[in-house]
């Protein structure tokens, strides 16, 4: 066993210091790949800290070492990502967004400062047995960036033998966390549907193949696959979310195209998912005497949990905050988070931490979102906590 390092209290002069990185960071916000000055303040920051620092990879990503005091075997990731949102900010606070169009919405300023919360802790009293590998990535958002610093080498690079993150969650009141033993989040995926017909006059439809009435059944008919195809137990979302077709009233166009996007939360059902659609869109069009064909881009895969790790990220928040106030096993989002490409080599648990009840804070992605400060501290102690749990 080794002593714990003492936590950040509220107020304290870390969490005032930890504020003013977090505000710092929220007023300068950079989105995918271009996070040079946020990067360059978290390698001078982990620097100063006297940690082993690795730069640029996976684009901007940073990679923070900290080696216990005590001799161990434990190779840790801990990771926070650091890009903002192409978004306006709308809030008027003397933190808001000075670069327009531009914003942290998503909290990436908050999960980055409290990853440094927690090196300064551990830095200070490395009490514990292992090595700690604070893992700073960019573009989270939409672009992927875990996978970057993945295919960059991440894990060959150090041992990290497992990995978590966290991510804050406007809707679960500050002081509480939530943790799920399986499926967090779920993979996305998007596709262009191209229906050809035999464009014409509007009044001579019998002359013609009508790409815009084939679209209507194929619209109709992908429902299906959600109601008759996925397992009743299992969730998925098919959205088709754009057509293009036609310019005139009296015109049937030659060609009407379908967009969307996917959501499931298994692996097994995402690919029944894609099958099916292709074979709708196919089938559909021929009996109709067109033909259709379907492109997939593929995004993240499901965010999923090992229950194991899920279960001492559980006990560490339990510890910090009581029981009652961690939810085990709430419903997941369908929202879709790039950390499922870390999961998908290293076990690990991507966990939530409350960032204010319903009324109290904003949703995520909202141009009046704002970080809640307030949380800092929690979230540092709960990175602080877990490592020492992990390397002792
Ligand atoms: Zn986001
Ligand atoms: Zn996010």
């Amino acid at each position: 066993m080794t002593a714990k390092a003492e936590l950040i209290a509220a107020n304290s002069t870390l969490h005032l210091q930890m504020q003013e990185w977090r505000r710092d960071i929220h007023q300068h916000p950079e989105t995918a790949y271009e996070e040079l000055r946020t990067s360059n303040v978290v390698a001078e920051r982990l620097q100063a800290l006297g940690l082993e620092v690795h730069t640029q990879i996976g684009g901007t990503g940073v990679v923070g070492v900290l080696r216990g005091r005590h001799p161990g075997d434990k190779h840790i990731g801990l990771r926070a990502d650091m890009d903002a949102l192409p978004l306006t900010e709308l809030n008027t606070f003397a933190h808001a967004s000075r670069h327009p169009g531009k914003m942290h919405g998503c909290g990436h300023d908050g999960h980055t400062t409290m990853l440094l919360g927690a090196a300064a802790v551990l830095a200070h009293s490395p009490d514990f047995a292992g090595t700690i590998y604070f893992i700073f990535q960019p573009a989270e958002e939409m672009q992927a960036g875990a996978k970057r610093m993945i295919d960059d080498g991440l894990f060959e690079r150090f041992p990290i033998a497992e990995v978590y993150g966290m991510h804050n969650w406007p809707g679960i009141p500050e002081g509480h966390f939530a943790v799920h033993p399986g499926a967090v989040m779920a993979s996305t995926d998007g596709f262009d549907i191209e229906i050809h017909g035999q464009g014409g006059h509007a009044a001579m439809p019998d002359m013609l193949t009508d790409p815009v009435l084939v679209a209507g059944h194929i619209i109709t008919a992908t429902q299906s696959i959600i109601a008759r195809n996925l397992k009743p137990t299992s969730s998925g979302v098919i959205s088709i979310t754009r057509m293009v077709g036609g310019s005139a009233y009296n015109v049937i166009p030659e060609h009407v195209s379908l967009h969307g996007t996917i959501r499931t939360l298994e692996e097994s059902q995402r690919q029944l998912i894609k099958q099916r659609l292709q074979q709708l869109v196919e089938h559909t069009a021929s009996a109709f005497g067109a033909s259709a064909s379907i492109r997939f881009n593929p995004g993240y895969p499901a965010t999923i949990n090992r229950q194991a790790n899920a279960e001492t990220c559980y006990q560490v928040a339990s510890e910090l905050v009581g029981e009652g106030c961690v939810q085990w096993n709430p419903p997941p989002s369908m929202g879709a988070e790039d950390f499922a490409y870390m999961l998908q080599q290293r076990p690990g648990a991507y966990i939530w931490i409350g960032n204010g009840a319903a009324g109290e804070s904003h949703a995520l992605h909202n141009p009046h979102y704002d970080f809640n400060d307030q949380i800092l501290p929690l979230g540092a102690n709960y990175w602080v906590q877990l490592a020492q749990r992990l390397c002792r």
